[in-house]
């Protein structure tokens, strides 16, 4: 499959520009496939040749400033066209498949009421699976819309409606967008509407998510509201797109995405069941972020999917900073801190990682394989790197000169960096080549010697660097020194600020030569860092005395951090971890660092911890889950939290039955939907359940989300007959069982507890999984591709079939990097139990 190659886009750049797009598209075809009709007028060197871009099911017919194509000449989803006049017009026919991957206009039937909802999903290069374009970033045009629906249906897109009538609808021509920004959607969908100091706002789902979305709608207005005040206040340019729609749309493959006027979001965020404040405070972020990419993204739009991270980078920047700022959920940092961050993190440290900012990305296809952790994670750590060098007023003043220069056009990193040196006056190219030009993660460590008296002799941090990647960064970030009371309470004596030099190994503090010696040292407070941190080992000691005494979530968070990540790199054992959770976590007050802290406690029990030392590690996070229980408010998201841990980890199976009943439950916890799926999972995993439980579950609950658990708990089935089926369905049925659905038999498949029963899918992954990436494509095969990895099957038999996959020369780009990363995790696995 063709991928569009930079050099080729730079040249159909620089031979053609596009001056507007009109679209139709017929939605009642009965026949199980669209029609697109497409008009795209463009200036051209005059004799000049391009090709636009289509996949169509058919190429009914295409015409060239009057004169026929010949639809046979379309190859490789490429329709050329040559004899270019100085102003063109193509009009292009064409019938079109739906998708059931969430790329191009994606078709999904409700299992709740057999209701049939479209939306649309372009990004990064599925335009053509929807209309004829030419579908690069920085060929940008103004769209006009027309679509036929069945009269019933409502029609959303990017521009405001027009007019519409007995199903006909037209909307406003758009500002000029980039064609993966087109979006439409089409459906029953149910509708809540408000407006905010002149702009109209509407959020969209499903008609069978019509009553919690009613339920929704005041916290999701409020919170976009209060963004959308916050980027009035931040930026010059005024929200420039019309209006503001929000849709939470089923299937979707990523958390959303950012199409101007009109942001689809995956429709998990409209809950059905109870839900934690940090799963509101996650939504609220992602609001946001994507608010964010209005200004940076889709007003002014890279030129080359080079530049792609730093639309990330930014969003996931500021979506974290107005969360705190502008909404209720002013914890967003300490949330960043212990969850996002870790996986920017884990991606840099990874054998695949890379500089944040590639130099170049040669095609579309090796864009969205630097679409991870680094991107969106390390990327927004290194701009709050670059807050603290400049300061928030030149970074603000850049950030507008940037946005006023390139409205509604293009620009690359280049131009960025340009308006923040114009704005701050510094020459940031140093520290953009020591940020962004280089991969890897430093280390820093707090190394303290006392004199007799007991004070500090010397304080110093030292930086190291991976051996691959020698360079040591400018680092700006705190430390904080923290002392405890003889009444037993902590109190931070003093929080210094702390300059690390670019190239220089040891930094001396010297604020604390002849201070007394504290009680904690903790290296990046405040969370300013990207770095691993490393605490002295006084620090350390005093940990499970001083953790849960620190009143700053923050604060707990980078020791939490800090300590995880020694025991993934094998310097502490699992075990200690364990420990640590079961004497610290009960006191936990934040929800997210309860949540995090047990998730990836949890994943380092089920893949360090042997066969034989498992039980008890998980037996003691099952007691942590009690504690936890005992403290936590009746009704309220430390209990939710708590309780969903508990039921992943217990063995007492008689006792989270009894919950279904009603039977035990803690008081005030409500045994909903999703509570029930996690409880019949668990039983099935145990084997304490049997298939027509799970059928008679999801006769209860006949949703959307009640197929994805019967799917998922179907997978974990321990029975030859329920694993031959998952796997068929993921693996052979792309047809029947869309992406998301075989994400959640994926997800479902491999248990810690059932290596006897899958030992034979172990081998048949590497053999199979190539195939699975020529029937399924972009971002659903790279997530199954990850999910279904066999990463319980620690063994070094597992590694050499990997090594044999990798050894294959035209290995999938995308799964040779799921290979690559999965086996590093193995290899840390395998020296965690050696
Ligand atoms: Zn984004």
């Amino acid at each position: 499959m063709p991928s569009l190659t930079r050099a080729e886009a730079a040249e159909r750049a620089a031979t053609i520009d596009v001056e507007s797009y009109e679209i139709d598209l017929d939605l009642t075809d009965p026949a199980g496939s669209f029609l697109s009709r497409t008009t795209v007028r463009f200036t051209a060197t005059p004799g000049s040749s391009t090709f636009a871009d289509l996949e169509p099911a058919e190429l009914v017919a295409a015409t060239l400033n009057g004169s026929p194509i010949d639809p046979a000449t379309l190859a490789d989803k490429r329709l050329p066209l040559t004899g270019l006049a100085a102003a063109n017009e193509l009009v292009v026919e064409a019938r079109m498949r739906y998708s059931n991957d969430c790329e191009g206009l994606h078709r999904y039937v409700d299992p709740s009421d057999k209701r049939t909802y479209l939306y649309a999903n372009l990004f990064l290069d599925a335009a053509r699976k929807v209309f004829a374009c030419f579908d690069q970033p920085d060929l940008k045009a103004p769209y006009t819309l027309r679509v036929t629906a069945a009269p019933e249906w409502t029609v959303a897109a990017n521009g405001e409606v027009a007019r519409s009538a007995d199903g006909r609808w037209e909307f406003v021509q758009t500002a000029p967008l980039a064609t993966y920004f087109v979006s439409l959607l089409a459906g029953p969908y149910h509708v809540a509407r408000d407006e905010h100091a002149g702009l109209p706002l509407a959020i969209y789902a499903r008609q069978s998510l019509a009553e919690h979305l009613d339920a929704e709608a005041a916290e999701l207005f409020e919170i976009t509201k209060q963004c959308l005040d916050r980027y009035a206040e931040l930026f010059e340019i005024p929200y420039p797109f019309g209006h503001y729609q929000q849709a939470f749309v089923p299937e979707f493959n990523a958390g959303a995405m950012e199409n101007p006027g009109l942001v689809t979001f995956r429709d998990e965020f409209i809950y059905e069941s109870a839900v934690t404040d940090s799963e509101r405070a996650m939504r609220a972020n992602v609001i946001a972020h994507e608010m964010a990419h209005m200004w940076f993204g889709d007003l002014v739009t890279m030129t080359w999917w080079d530049d792609l991270w730093l639309n990330e980078s930014f969003a996931e920047y500021m979506g974290s900073r107005i969360t705190a700022e502008a909404t209720r959920f002013s914890g967003a940092w300490t949330s960043f801190a212990v969850g996002r961050k870790s996986w920017g993190l884990r991606a840099d440290q990874r054998p695949s990682t890379h500089p944040v900012a590639p130099s170049r990305v040669d095609d579309t296809e090796l864009a969205l394989l630097n679409f991870d952790g680094i991107s969106y994670a390390k990327g927004a750590c290194v701009l709050k790197q670059l807050v603290a060098f400049l300061g928030d007023e030149a970074f603000l003043s850049g950030v507008n000169a940037h946005f006023g220069a390139h409205r509604f056009g293009n620009a690359t990193l280049a131009d960025l960096l340009d308006a923040l040196t114009t704005a701050s006056g510094r020459d940031l190219s140093a520290w953009a080549e020591a940020w962004l030009r280089t991969a890897q993660v430093n280390v820093l460590r707090t190394e303290v010697s006392l004199a007799d008296d007991g004070t500090y002799a010397e304080v110093a941090v030292v930086q190291t660097a991976h051996e691959q990647y020698p360079v040591l960064r400018p680092h700006r970030l705190a430390l904080g020194v923290y002392d405890r009371a003889a009444d037993g309470t902590v109190g931070r004596r003093e929080l210094i600020e702390v300059d690390l030099p670019a190239g220089v190994e040891r930094t001396v503090l010297p604020e604390l030569t002849g201070a007394p010696a504290a009680d904690l040292l903790l290296l990046n407070d405040g969370d300013l860092g990207y770095a691993k941190i490393r605490l002295d080992d006084a620090s350390l000691a005093n940990v499970p005395m001083m953790l849960p005494l620190l009143g700053d979530s923050l604060a707990r968070a980078v020791i939490w951090s800090a300590i995880i990540d020694a025991v993934k790199d094998g310097e502490r054992p699992v075990a200690e971890l364990v420990t640590l959770v079961l004497a610290a976590l009960p006191m936990e007050t934040e929800v997210v660092v309860v949540e995090d802290v047990l998730a990836m406690t949890r994943n380092l029990v089920d893949r360090y911890a042997t066969p034989e030392t498992r039980p008890a590690a998980l037996e003691l996070l099952a007691q942590a889950c009690d504690r936890l229980l005992t403290v936590a408010e009746a009704g309220g998201s430390q209990q939710l939290a708590a309780a969903r841990a508990l039921i992943a980890s217990t063995v007492d199976t008689a006792r989270i039955r009894g919950w279904l009943s009603d039977e035990g439950a803690p008081e005030g916890l409500a045994v909903d939907a999703e509570l029930r799926w996690l409880i019949l999972y668990r039983l099935v995993k145990l084997g304490a359940a049997a298939e027509a439980e799970i059928e008679a579950e999801y006769a209860r609950d006949r949703t959307a989300t009640g197929e994805r658990f019967s799917l998922r708990c179907r997978a974990a089935l321990p029975t030859a007959e329920a694993k031959a089926a998952a796997w068929h369905k993921i693996i052979a049925d792309a047809d029947g069982t869309s992406a998301r659905m075989a994400e959640a038999a994926a997800a479902g498949f491999w248990q810690p507890e059932q290596t006897a029963l899958t030992d034979p899918y172990v081998a048949r992954y590497f053999a199979e999984m190539p195939e699975m990436f020529r029937v399924r494509g972009g971002i659903g095969a790279e997530v199954i591709s990850i999910s279904l990895y066999p990463s319980f099957a620690v063994a070094e038999s597992t590694r050499d079939l990997a090594a044999g996959l990798l050894a294959e020369p035209d290995l999938n780009a995308t799964l040779r990097r799921t290979v690559i990363d999965s086996d590093d995790d193995m290899r840390k696995a395998l020296l965690a139990r050696g």
